[in-house]
């Protein structure tokens, strides 16, 4: 999509730290990361939130979680234990309409979020 920051970050356009990426998904470190571990898991395809998933959109969403465990663990987070955070719409605070997973780690989290 032309004017999503993600889009722009997956195709290159704009700068980002990258940490995997394949041919449906992409990970990249939070430009304003909230954790001593903070990176993003966001698909490929520019899917706004989830009521524009689809069928075909299966192997996507699989492969989005399957990337965030491998690279958690690569980075060292996955012992102590990390969250996952997914922000839909203006409630929870959704600033880039292209959906992405938060994995956040290295820290303690408190529940139920802000
Ligand atoms: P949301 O609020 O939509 O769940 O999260 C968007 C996240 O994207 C924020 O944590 C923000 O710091 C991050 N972000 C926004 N713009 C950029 C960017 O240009 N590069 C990177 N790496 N992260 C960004
Ligand atoms: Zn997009």
């Amino acid at each position: 999509m032309a004017d999503c920051v993600f889009c722009k970050i997956i195709s290159g356009e704009i700068k980002a730290d990258f940490l995997y990426k394949d041919d449906l998904v992409a990970c990249f470190k939070d430009i304003k990361p909230a954790a001593p571990v903070h990176f993003l898991v966001a698909p490929v395809r520019h899917i706004p939130t989830p009521a524009e998933i689809t069928d075909q959109d299966r192997e996507i969403i699989s492969r989005m979680f399957e990337a965030a465990g491998k690279v958690a663990e690569r980075l060292g987070a996955a012992q102590s234990g990390y969250r996952m955070v997914v922000n839909i719409g203006p409630d929870a605070g959704q600033e880039v309409p292209h959906i992405h997973i938060h994995i956040l780690g290295g820290r303690k989290f408190g529940w139920p979020p802000g």
